[in-house]
């Protein structure tokens, strides 16, 4: 597999948000978000050949039993992806797969033991029209669908998504940067979106703009 980096930190988005955690990042993405943070793990050669047993052992060695696969986009190495998660279900360890709502994650990702964490792009990612709406739909409730927002535009555009679609899966709104929640909790309240989750990322606040945590 194509590895990114390996490394044990604490969760920084979503509904895990504070726990620690070992990243498993997958390198490649098929997608250019406008605000992308992890564009080493997008393009270059920034990245180490690992076969599923030497990464199991690298997460093995943490001591931790939740794993994070993200990217990147992990889907892209798809079978690889499956492969290492069945080992690591089969091992008792919790998954959290973070993937964008743009491919169908294979039938392991579906399992008890893990979460799918999806991404819905919005206008200011310039990717929305890469989006899969039945994804979305097919969440369960352990899962969650993550809306970056950079601006009010793309704030008006989630909001539809949820007005038009019925999902089942936990509502994270994030806005762009991780950083600066700003006016968002307030239009949440205002509109009384009581299903949304308004979340920064945890681990830009604690560390900046750093790599490997
Ligand atoms: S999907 Fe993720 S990794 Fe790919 S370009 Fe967008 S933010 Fe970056």
């Amino acid at each position: 597999m194509n590895i990114s980096e390996i490394f044990y930190s604490i969760q920084g988005e979503g509904v895990e948000i504070g726990l620690p955690t070992v990243f498993v990042r997958l390198f490649a993405c098929d997608l250019r978000c406008s605000w992308c943070d992890t564009m080493y793990a997008v393009e270059g050669r920034d990245f180490k050949k690992m076969t599923v047993g030497e990464i199991r052992a690298g997460i093995a060695g943490f001591g931790c039993r939740r794993v994070c696969i993200t990217g990147g986009e992990p889907l892209i190495q798809k079978d690889e992806a499956g492969e290492l998660t069945e080992y690591l279900i089969k091992d008792g360890y919790r998954v959290v797969l973070e993937t964008s709502g743009h491919k169908l994650p294979p039938p392991v990702f579906w399992t008890e033991n893990c979460i799918i964490s999806m991404d819905c792009k919005c206008p200011g990612s310039g990717m929305q029209e890469r989006m899969d709406f039945g994804l979305f739909q097919k969440l369960r409730p352990q899962d969650q669908l993550k809306f970056v927002i950079a601006d009010e535009a793309d704030y008006e555009y989630a909001k539809q998504i949820l007005s038009k679609y019925t999902i089942k899966a936990n509502i994270i709104f994030q806005p762009a940067g991780g950083q600066g929640l700003g006016w968002l909790p307030e239009r949440v309240i205002g509109d009384n979106l009581e299903r949304v989750r308004v979340l920064p990322q945890l681990h830009k606040l604690i560390w900046g703009d750093k790599r490997g945590v």
